[in-house]
């Protein structure tokens, strides 16, 4: 894939904020918006295959990416800022596997797109903790970097033909992590879920049995 030129990029930037609506988002909201934005961002890119190749993104100019050492972090995996040099850029932690850099990218290619309007689209999250709203934005990021990276319809597809996580972490380019992460967010690995608990009295509902809502649920 060639580097796209700047006017492509601000055309791709632009359409990509676009879709958050400009106000306080909840962050069942946020992530959608993010969900939205990682479908589009894999067409635009054209990524039929499960590995996306990312490197228009590496080689982009309009919000440069530096890779740096992990020091320079503070071991962080990556760090998206306009205090280095004045001008909006991304740093990802070089002492990382690639698959980690992968994520850490797109992760922060979501921190630069929100970048602008976070103020005003974060206002929301955390209900006023600063620790919360903070952890909520990561975790905002981390779901949009899962989604371009794995996306549900092809990680269902390739899951269901290997049943091996090495296999599949390979065929999309990810750590082994990431897939078990992602497969356990959609409900395929891990634990099942725990049958659903009685909330109310028992007394109310005499002639309904807990299977009934097990089944139900
Ligand atoms: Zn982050």
């Amino acid at each position: 894939m060639r580097k796209p030129n700047k006017t492509e990029m601000q055309a791709l930037v632009r359409e990509l904020r676009a879709i958050a609506p400009k106000r306080p988002l909840t962050y069942g909201e946020s992530l959608q918006v993010g969900r939205i934005q990682a479908a589009r961002l894999r067409r635009w890119a054209n990524a039929v295959e499960p590995d996306i190749n990312l490197i228009w993104l590496v080689k982009q100019r309009l919000i440069p990416v530096n890779f740096v050492a992990s020091h320079k972090l503070g071991e962080e995996s990556g760090l998206t800022t306009d205090q280095v040099s004045g001008r909006l850029e991304m740093f990802v932690n070089e002492g990382e596997p690639p698959v980690r850099q992968r994520f850490s990218l797109l992760h922060e290619w979501k921190h630069a797109l929100d970048f602008d309007d976070a103020p005003i689209l974060h206002a929301k999250l955390g209900r006023g903790n600063a620790k919360v709203q903070a952890g909520q934005i990561e975790a905002i990021c981390n779901d949009f970097a899962a989604h371009v990276l794995m996306p549900t319809a092809l990680v269902k597809r390739e899951w269901f033909t290997w049943q091996e996580l090495s296999v599949v972490a390979n065929i999309f380019n990810v750590s082994v992590e990431a897939i078990a992460t992602r497969l356990e967010k959609l409900g395929i690995l891990g634990e099942p879920k725990p049958a659903p608990r009685f909330y109310f009295r028992r007394s109310l509902l005499p002639d309904v049995q807990q299977d009934d809502f097990a089944l139900a649920a």
